[in-house]
């Protein structure tokens, strides 16, 4: 339920945003809704191949440059790849240094003290995912 209501909300701002709703943006923000990750380009391609849906990865990294223009999805960058999350409330992330692993944390609380000049929109924590703590190379 919840991930359809969020697939819904982002075609319609889609909508509203004067944007065509193709099949491809259509299933590609039904992914991102579905997922309670944060999905590379490559990692939304492979699912959607898998599903069976023919779309190639250009257009993949399309739709996401253009969700996240719109400010319906955010990007965040790992080491190995930027990742992409429909944007529903704000939020922080935890990015693993070692697999890249994304997490959004509960809240987004940003320091008061921010540089001159800076709006903080976003926060990004650096540490070791449990997988990595885990199994140590
Ligand atoms: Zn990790
Ligand atoms: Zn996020």
């Amino acid at each position: 339920m919840e991930t359809e209501q969020r697939a819904t909300e982002a075609v319609e701002l889609m909508r509203s945003a004067g944007l065509r709703i193709t099949r491809t943006r259509r299933v590609i923000v039904k992914v991102l809704a579905g997922s309670d990750r944060h999905l590379s380009a490559e990692r939304v391609f492979t699912l959607l191949a898998g599903a069976g849906e023919r779309v190639d990865l250009a257009t993949v990294h399309r739709t996401m440059t253009t969700l996240v223009e719109l400010g319906l999805a955010h990007a965040v960058n790992t080491p190995q790849a930027a990742v992409f999350g429909l944007t529903h409330r704000p939020h922080a992330h935890a990015v693993c240094r070692s697999c890249g692993e994304t997490a959004d944390t509960a809240r987004l609380e940003p320091p008061g003290d921010a540089p001159p000049g800076f709006h903080i929109d976003g926060m990004v924590l650096q540490g070791t995912c449990g997988r990595c703590t885990r199994s140590p190379l």
